[in-house]
């Protein structure tokens, strides 16, 4: 497994004649990896020839008073992980690289990604678009994979590739889950004991919502209404936004079907944490 920390590095391996016709797998993360991130480089071990990671985070996602500065970090563990799953290169830039002085460019996906996460976390989705347009451009892949877990993200980023005819295929893979349903996340890190048991509120809510949608109730203000029921049960839960919304345009609904997006972000105590799920979909 080859570490490389240059841009330019990086990019002439990807351009380079000899890479001929081998596919690159890429999977792009902020590091500190889980089983989440390993469904993803396994899946993507199959999809190229050769698998490249990224492991940055990206500060410009973040908002001022966020955890850039206190996110989790631990690269001996990220590599063992890596390794184990085929991993052939591993990607980490600089930040100084990524934004030297003078940097000025943006990428804006625009109505997707204004509800939801980009309602609360104003900027986030240009921060993200803007980090993965850079390194697509870098790391040169045919097939880039990313989780369900972040929704929102997955659906501005397929809306980028498309629009700007990025020659990228981009596949979605399922939430994976601790054992209690817990959605896995690299800030569950900072979670305590008890935080750790209020989090699985956010589990129970999408089984409650399921049950309620699979048992023919699909008034959408009496599912929100229950579903907030749940997360208000917990006294160091705050919800920041509990939405059902179209899966595929993120636009308001009154009337819940298959493809309805359950999308949850509650904070508990000082960890924000999102989840999600489509209501005709396996859990
Ligand atoms: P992050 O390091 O949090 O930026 O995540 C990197 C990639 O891993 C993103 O595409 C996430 O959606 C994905 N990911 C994070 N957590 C999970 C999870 N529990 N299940 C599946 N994918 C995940």
């Amino acid at each position: 497994m080859k570490i490389i920390n240059s841009i330019v590095h990086m990019q002439a391996l990807a351009i380079a004649p000899e890479r001929g016709e081998r596919r690159i797998a890429f999977v792009p993360t902020m590091g500190f990896l889980h089983e989440g991130h390993a469904s993803l480089l396994r899946e993507g071990r199959k999809r190229g020839d050769v698998l490249v990671l990224s492991i940055f985070v990206n500060p410009i996602q973040f908002g001022k008073n966020e955890d850039l500065d206190s996110y989790p970090r631990d690269m001996d563990r990220d590599f063992q992980l890596a390794e184990a799953c085929g991993v052939d290169i591993v990607f980490i830039p600089t930040v100084a690289e990524m934004y030297p002085d003078g940097f000025q460019t943006g990428v804006t996906v625009r109505d997707i990604s204004l509800p939801l996460c980009g309602a609360s976390r104003p900027g986030h989705f240009d921060g993200v678009a803007t980090v993965v347009t850079k390194l697509f451009n870098i790391v040169r892949p045919d097939v880039a994979l990313f989780g369900c877990k972040d929704f929102q993200q997955l659906a501005v980023i397929r809306r980028m590739t498309a629009d700007l005819n990025m020659p990228v295929e981009i596949v979605g893979m399922p939430i994976v889950r601790e054992a209690d349903g817990l959605a896995m996340s690299s800030r569950n890190a900072y979670l305590s004991p008890s935080e750790r048991q209020s989090a699985l509120s956010l589990f129970r809510a999408i089984k409650r919502a399921r049950e309620l949608f699979a048992s023919g109730e699909h008034s959408i203000a009496v599912l929100e209404k229950e579903t907030c029921a749940v997360i208000e049960q917990e006294s160091t839960a705050a919800i920041d936004y509990v939405e059902f919304r179209d899966g595929a345009t993120l636009h308001k609904l009154e009337v819940a079907d298959g493809n309805t997006l359950l999308a949850l972000a509650v904070k508990i105590g000082q960890t924000r944490l999102i989840d999600n799920t489509v209501l005709g979909e396996e859990l």
